[in-house]
């Protein structure tokens, strides 16, 4: 079972790029079980939306 520290180097890493099916399915069971790890992940997503929303550079 991941820990927390397992699961955020995780979610990092599944900003980046796809992470495998195993690991996947240990995050999602390890989001389940903590709330703070659902935070944390809630945030990463917020921050990865309005980077896509808000693009550094005007094409
Ligand atoms: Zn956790």
């Amino acid at each position: 079972m991941l820990n927390c520290r397992k699961a955020a180097e995780l979610m990092s890493q599944g900003l980046d790029r796809k992470l495998g099916t195993l690991q996947r399915i240990g995050l999602r069971l390890h989001l389940l079980m903590c709330s703070g790890c659902r935070n944390f992940d809630k945030q990463m997503n917020f921050l990865r939306d309005s980077c896509r929303k808000f693009p550094q550079q005007d094409s």
